[in-house]
């Protein structure tokens, strides 16, 4: 090694904001002077307190800790450098300053991970998108946490190498990387394996339009809202919509871990290769909700995304959640201005929601009198404000079940055969790509349609939205053209949920 090798050294380590990871610089270099360590670049206190276990870290290994002044920068200076996963690219950097760590192999390299003060170095979370990032930006190889690689592998740009120590790493670096990278194993991850949930939608008994509704929302990836009294499964109702929407692809099981991975709630393999179902309690706050703050972490909706959001009691929501959730419902993602600038977050989520008619539960009800007045039923129902409700595609009445139905064995079709028939509905929704859409306002059922739209008061969105359930209830059936049975079955889910009872 060049021991007067200039005293400036240079590599890299990623961080993120929001759920999107980025590349970062880290440059070291010696100067003469007094002992000491100085990190600049916006790092937090996590990063700051790095020094120490760096220091600590660097005297655990055979090499030296270079007995000058340091100063490390962190570069794009403009983004707040949070957490401890900079540590061991600024252990190496300082290293390769001092002479003791090869340059040259760390051209294209970026290591990411957390040191311990013995020298091992501990899992981070995001090790997924920072290879994402990493690889994106053309850097050739990351050297992540021996607990990160699986997920890292998963990244087919880069090459992954891992290390349990800041002593392996750096001999896995001056070694001129003369060892195999960590090889994703596809065999346990999406598309092989088939998802396994431990609900299943045979376990429902009764409630044929309850699960009927929840079949259409399925195959078109339509918003739900279920409304009834207390205790008639809503709640079960909804934690089954995953079992049957389709398989995860590889593309939406690497993004829905990326976003898990940075919020650290990476699972136990690779990649999660089953929907997510998030169920916030409506006592969540904003930030909790959305993702946010002055360092953003994913939210509640980029946590479900490509999975369920399910909001039990959704008039308990502060109105501010309530209206945050609009942008997301309708396109899928959402975005917050910040004095730093505009940050994107992923929320394609597939929303079911559930409430009580009325506050006391049982307005409605066959089981029970509602005793709630009618200026507290109009006070609970405006909760719900037009446009939230607007992008909600479907409402549907769970009503209580007969003794009957409670007392008889499960009667809805097991998730499985569902799926097939939700699968086969939205392979011919997307050979079709909503080219009925006009035809279908236009068409003989346009009158029917007209009549709809009076009657209900609906705004263009809820015409589209109308059109674009009965296309799917169509595609449920397997019929090339949109029938006045599927429109009519569409029109019935955009009645607000409290007229249809
Ligand atoms: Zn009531």
């Amino acid at each position: 090694m060049h021991a007067q090798a200039g005293m400036l050294a240079s590599t890299f380590t990623c961080s993120h904001e929001g759920v999107e990871s980025y590349l970062v610089r880290v440059e070291a270099r010696l100067t003469k002077g007094l002992p000491g360590l100085v990190i600049v670049g916006l790092p937090d206190t996590a990063v700051r307190e790095g020094r120490e276990r760096v220091r600590s870290a660097i005297r655990a290994t055979q090499c030296e800790f270079p007995l000058r002044r340091g100063l490390v920068n962190l570069s794009p200076a403009s983004r707040r450098k949070v957490g401890a996963s900079f540590d061991l690219a600024i252990a190496v950097a300082l290293l390769a300053a001092a002479g003791q760590c090869e340059q040259s192999s760390l051209d294209g390299t970026a290591l990411l991970g957390e040191l311990g003060l013995d020298g091992r170095i501990r899992p981070v979370a995001g090790g997924l998108p920072a290879a994402r990032a990493a690889g994106r930006a053309g850097i050739q190889r990351i050297i992540v946490p021996a607990q990160n690689a699986a997920e890292a592998a998963v990244c087919p740009d880069i090459q992954v190498f891992c290390g349990e120590s800041l002593e392996d790493v750096v001999a896995t670096i001056n070694s001129g990387f003369d060892r195999p990278p960590v090889v994703f194993d596809g065999k346990a991850t999406a598309g092989s394996v088939q998802q396994s949930y431990d609900v299943d939608l045979s376990e429902v008994r009764g409630q044929p339009a309850a699960c009927r509704a929840l079949e259409v929302a399925a195959a078109g990836g339509h918003h739900l809202l279920m409304s009834g009294p207390p205790g008639t499964g809503k709640t079960m109702l909804a934690r089954r919509l995953p079992t049957i929407l389709p398989p995860m692809s590889l593309q939406e099981s690497i993004e829905t871990t990326s976003i898990h991975s940075i919020a650290g709630m990476a699972g136990p393999g690779p990649l999660i290769t089953t929907r997510p179902f998030r169920a916030p309690h409506h006592s969540t706050s904003a930030a909790g909700m959305v993702g946010g703050g002055n360092h953003p972490t994913p939210g509640e909706i980029s946590l479900a995304h490509n999975g369920v959001l399910f909001l039990d009691e959704l008039p308990e929501f502060s109105p501010r959640i309530l209206n945050l959730l609009r942008e997301p419902l309708q396109d899928r993602r959402l975005t917050l201005s910040r004095s730093a600038g505009k940050l994107t977050l992923p929320a394609s989520f597939q929303l079911v929601a559930a409430m009580n008619p009325c506050p006391c539960g049982f307005h409605a009800s066959r089981s029970k009198r509602c005793e709630c007045s009618e200026a507290a039923l109009g006070r609970y129902r405006s909760r719900l404000s037009g446009p939230l409700l607007d992008r909600v595609d479907m409402h549907v009445v769970v009503s209580s079940l007969t003794f009957g139905e409670l007392s008889g064995k499960p009667r809805a079709p097991s998730s499985r055969a569902v799926r097939e028939r939700i699968v086969r509905a939205r392979q011919c929704r997307n050979e079709r790509q909503h080219r009925e859409t006009a035809d279908l306002v236009a068409g003989p059922l346009a009158t029917m349609l007209r009549q709809a739209v009076e009657r209900l008061g609906l705004s263009a969105r809820g015409i589209r939205s109308i059109v674009d359930v009965a296309r799917t209830i169509a595609d449920l059936d397997e019929a090339d053209a949109v029938s006045s049975t599927h429109l009519a079955e569409a029109l019935q889910y955009r009645r607000p949920p409290w007229s249809q009872a």
